[in-house]
Order: structure tokens, then C-alpha cells, then sequence
């Protein structure tokens, strides 16, 4: 079984699901979202993450690299990204911290007792514990289903916060033990799909009419993009789109872009295109609150 790449585990938290909730950030996913505030998230290897603003350009990291990957750049330092393994010897000797290793391995055992220490809080507060990413659904599904099976067995409720693009029999394997896919809709148009996110929405929309086919509970997540996708028309393709195929709800989260992750794509030294985009009005947000529900739609929440 080959251990994924965590990039993150988050306690308390209470954006992916009822409840109080521990979620775990699985490294590496198959699409490229243009807006992606993760964009850690998106390569499945371990990564070195450099932050540019902290660096007091000591020079500690040019000596210790083994591969000569920190190199001098005039005054500044620079990373040679085809040249760094991630190895992370400049982030144990950088007294700065301006260098971290994003991305960890664990064992299932190992996921399973992080996710224990706050047993307390999901009892309290109906929670439980979410697979997010990244996107989990591409990781190895042999761990990712004993994960889900501990994690079911101990009584927790199991969220999977899935971007459907995977496949359908990754979603079967582990249905028996998931209590909601939070399910992501980013675009419904293939072409548009496919020049924003990388690959066209077909598999997406199949698999989530088979999920709900196949009994799962489902939480639409839809993420709004302001010169992407915040209009009427995508709101209306959608809910068109659930009604036609009966895709059986428990909620619709209609989350505002924001664009937190802008100083991370710095830091991997990548570009972002930020200008492209823009946070919808919260009057818009209401509006589009407002077109789900006057169409049936139960539990329509702005936000996680
Ligand atoms: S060791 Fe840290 S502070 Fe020193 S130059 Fe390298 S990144 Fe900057
Ligand atoms: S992570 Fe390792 S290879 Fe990459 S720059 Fe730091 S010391 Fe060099």
C-alpha cells in the first residue's frame, strides 16, 4: 500500500462538514484550477515552499543544499525548481523560517490517531472527520479505504470532499463507509471547463449521478468566481442539471472566491494570474442563495 502525501491536517475545523471536524489535505489532484488558493496541493510530491518575506539572505541555505539547488541571484537567493529533491536541509537550518517542506507521509494508523485526539469534539458537536485535498479520490484507494473503514468502525462521521474527477469504482469502494460527498460543480460548459480547470467536466458529472444512483448523500459545493462563473445562467445550468437527474441533496454551499492563496504561488515561485479574478458582491452571493432555494433546494448556505 503506497502512504500519500498529507500536506496539512486541520483540528476545529468547521467549513467541510457538520460539525466540529478534523481534515485531512491529501497532497496532489488532476485538475489545475486557475484560482486554486492551494496551490501546494496540486503536484503529489513533497515540496519546498520558500517565503520570500521572511528571508534575511544569511546565505545558510547556498551552503547546506547538496544539489546547489539555493543559489545566489545578485542580492537575493533564488530556488532552482528542476534541481531541488525537497529534501529539506535548508528548512532544518534556515533560522528564519522562510523554508518549509509542504507534505508529510503517514501511515493509516497514524491518521487515525491524530484524528482520535478530538474524539470529544465530534460526539459534542455531531462531526467527524473529512478527507479533503488536493483530491483524495486520486490518491492509492487501498489506503484510502482502510482509512475510511478505521475511521468508520470508530464511529466517526466521514466526509470526503471530492472534485468527482476519478474513477467511479474509487467512489464505490469506499461508499459503504462515507457519511457525505461534499461534491464540487465549478462549471458546466465542457469547453470552459476544460480551458479553467484542465479537463473537460464529462467524468465529473457522470460519477456524481451515479453516486447519488447509488444512494450516497451529497452536498453540492460550488465555488462562485467573479469573470469565471458568477452569473445567472451557470446558477440556472446547475440547478437544471440536479433536477433532471434528481441528484439527491443534503445541502448546496455556495462558496466566494477569495484570493488568500496569492503570496503561496509566490512561494512555490509560480505565477498567478489574480487580475482575471474577482470576489462576487454579497448581494449577488444572496441572489444566487436565493435562485437555489425558490427552486427546492434544502440547507443553501453562503460559505462552508
Ligand atoms: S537560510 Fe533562510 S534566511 Fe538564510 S538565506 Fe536561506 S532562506 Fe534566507
Ligand atoms: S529542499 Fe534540499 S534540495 Fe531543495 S533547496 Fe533545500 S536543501 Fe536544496
Amino acid at each position: 500500500m503506497e502512504k500519500p502525501t498529507v500536506f496539512n491536517i486541520q483540528k476545529y475545523s468547521i467549513h467541510d462538514g457538520k460539525g466540529i471536524r478534523t481534515t485531512l489535505f491529501f497532497k496532489g489532484c488532476p485538475l489545475s484550477c486557475q484560482w486554486c488558493h492551494n496551490p501546494e496541493s496540486q503536484q503529489y510530491p513533497v515540496e519546498l515552499l520558500y517565503y520570500h518575506e521572511r528571508c534575511t539572505y544569511c546565505g545558510t541555505c547556498v551552503e547546506v543544499c547538496p544539489q546547489k539547488a539555493s543559489v545566489w541571484d545578485g542580492r537575493r537567493i533564488k530556488v532552482d525548481r528542476e534541481k531541488c529533491t525537497a529534501c529539506g536541509v535548508c528548512a532544518d537550518e534556515c533560522l528564519a523560517g522562510a523554508r518549509e517542506i509542504a507534505g508529510k507521509t503517514y501511515t493509516v494508523e497514524e491518521l487515525v490517531a491524530e484524528a482520535a485526539k478530538d474524539q470529544m469534539f465530534y460526539e459534542e458537536s455531531g462531526g467527524g472527520v473529512t478527507l479533503s485535498g488536493g483530491e483524495v479520490m486520486c490518491q492509492d484507494m487501498d489506503f484510502i479505504e482502510a482509512l475510511c473503514k478505521k475511521l468508520y468502525r470508530r464511529g466517526y462521521s466521514v466526509n470526503i470532499d471530492t472534485c468527482g474527477e476519478a474513477p467511479y469504482e474509487n467512489f464505490a469502494r469506499i461508499l459503504p463507509y462515507v457519511d457525505v460527498f461534499l461534491y464540487d460543480i465549478k462549471l458546466m460548459d465542457p469547453k470552459k471547463h476544460e480551458t479553467f480547470v484542465g479537463v473537460d467536466n464529462h467524468r465529473i458529472l457522470e460519477n456524481l449521478i451515479r453516486l447519488s444512483q447509488d444512494g450516497a448523500r451529497i452536498n453540492i459545493r460550488i465555488p462562485l468566481i467573479g469573470g469565471v462563473n458568477a452569473e445567472d445562467g451557470f446558477i440556472q445550468d446547475v440547478i437544471r442539471f440536479l433536477q433532471e437527474h434528481q441528484i439527491r441533496t443534503v445541502g448546496v454551499n455556495l462558496l466566494p472566491y477569495h484570493n488568500t492563496g496569492k503570496s503561496k504561488y509566490a512561494n512555490l515561485d509560480r505565477g498567478y494570474a489574480e487580475e482575471r479574478y474577482h470576489v462576487p458582491p454579497a448581494e449577488q452571493m444572496e441572489h444566487f442563495r436565493q435562485m437555489f432555494q425558490m427552486s427546492g433546494f434544502q440547507n443553501v448556505k453562503i460559505g462552508g
